[in-house]
């Protein structure tokens, strides 16, 4: 049974009463109350001031400390959407505004039994964050397909759109897809911030032996480096960061993303769309001269078999490709249809890389040589804080270009391995670290 907070619990319990007594109103699929407690079940008095808005009792519920927390936060959030339920409009200003403000990447907005369901995706993780009784979910869907400018009355195929939103005088840029579901619509909506500070490869916590090498191989005047990882990893922030470091030596550089995640003043950003996809700009490119090319995705061998000629031909190129870690980022490569002698002709770097949740700095612990934390305020008792990076790294000199030249990628001698580098990282629980294995 899924328990999501009760769109009715600003209306019914305040934020007071909540907090004091520890306490929720959920419901449940079939929209059925239920009162989550941490420790004690709420005193009587609690029971009378449900009586007055159900006909039934709600279910008595003990709930993990998280998800209290976790609601808890969302409370204000939930209070204005309710509040803005008559001014769709307004409404979706707030969830955009609210989604900003508690730094989330993602709005979903989808069904939950009856109703509609907005969850954030913040630091990786989806949370939930508010529900909609069913006529507002259907108005909403509809306000955000006319603002991005799609067909309101197509309820049976996926659509992509995107619109601006200037908050707080900053201008955010929303992608928006659409999918239809059985009964209703699945929307998501990516933030993207043109205005979110860059990182710089110091900023990654990297060993200072893995930053040298990445700086001595950004400054190659040719070959590839890869950045290799599933969705979500943190790929073209490395990217990103890698492209700062060399700003100022007066290059030309040219990027082919999808999206385009942050504005650089310093370089030609090119987006694909239907009619330009990344294999079409990346020969168009190759026209205008460029020093260093960043491809965001290498998806098909095409594009895989261009990033490599330019490579050989003069140009910097970085690129991120989806793989788990170096070794089958070499399989993925060969797979693609590349052989042995054109990868290593000119890979110069391939960093495998994820995003973890470290334990929170405040409260963390080690015993038995296992590191916990139970949770704190700074955490909102989520015992965790932020991401932190964690990789891999190969680089290919000589002796390994000719170790692979003999004997086979596979006979390479082994790096850190993304376990091994979180492990010594001294931040992660077990149960974090086990999404490596
Ligand atoms: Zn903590």
């Amino acid at each position: 049974m899924i328990l999501n907070i009760h769109k009715d619990n600003s209306a019914v319990l305040s934020k007071a009463i909540c907090e004091k007594y520890q306490i929720l109103l959920l419901c449940d699929e079939q929209n059925t109350p239920h009162i989550g407690y941490i420790n004690q079940t709420p005193p009587a008095a609690i029971n009378e001031i449900i009586k007055q808005h159900f006909s039934i009792l709600p279910n008595m519920q003990k709930i993990n400390p998280k998800l209290f927390y976790q609601n808890i936060k969302f409370l204000p959030f939930q209070e204005e959407v309710k509040n803005h339920t008559n001014n769709i409009s307004a409404l979706l200003d707030c969830i955009i505004q609210s989604a900003i403000k508690y730094q989330a990447s993602d709005i979903h907005i989808e069904r939950f039994g009856q109703d509609g369901w907005i969850r954030f995706r913040i630091y990786g993780e989806l949370e939930s964050c508010s529900m909609l009784d069913k006529s507002t979910y259907k108005a909403l869907c509809s306000k955000i397909k006319l603002e991005s400018r799609l067909d309101i009355t197509q309820i049976k195929e996926a659509q992509d759109g995107r619109t601006q939103k200037i908050i707080d005088n900053k201008v955010y840029d929303l992608r928006i897809s659409v999918l239809p579901l059985f009964e209703g619509e699945s929307i998501v909506i990516r933030i993207l911030s043109k205005h979110k500070k860059h990182l710089m490869l110091e900023d990654l916590h990297l060993d200072l032996s893995h930053l040298n090498i990445i700086k001595n191989n950004i400054c190659k005047t040719h070959g590839i480096i890869l950045i290799t990882g599933p969705t979500g990893s943190g790929k073209s922030t490395t990217q990103y960061a890698m492209l700062e470091s060399i700003k100022n030596r007066n290059l030309k550089i040219i990027t082919i993303e999808d999206p385009i995640e942050y504005q650089m003043s310093f370089a030609t950003q090119i987006q694909t769309n239907e009619q330009l996809g990344f294999s079409q700009a990346l020969r168009a490119i190759l026209r205008q001269d460029p020093d260093v090319i960043m491809v965001g995705e290498i998806r098909d061998t095409q594009t895989l078999e261009l990033a490599f000629s330019a490579a050989l031909t003069g140009h910097l190129v970085l690129a991120t490709l989806h793989a788990n870690d170096i070794s089958s980022s070499f399989e993925r490569l060969l797979n693609l249809g590349l052989n042995t002698h054109t990868i290593f002709a000119s890979l110069l770097l391939i960093i495998s890389q994820r995003l973890l949740k470290p334990l929170c700095p405040k409260c963390k612990k080690l015993q038995n040589d296992i590191w916990y934390a139970d949770g704190c305020e700074y955490c909102n008792m989520q015992g965790s804080f932020g991401r932190e990076l964690v990789y891999e790294i190969c680089e290919i000199n000589e002796e390994i270009r000719n170790l692979a030249k003999q004997k086979g990628f596979e006979n390479l001698p082994k790096q850190q391995s993304l376990y091994e580098n979180a492990k010594s990282k001294n931040c992660f629980s077990q149960e974090e670290l086990n999404k490596l294995i």
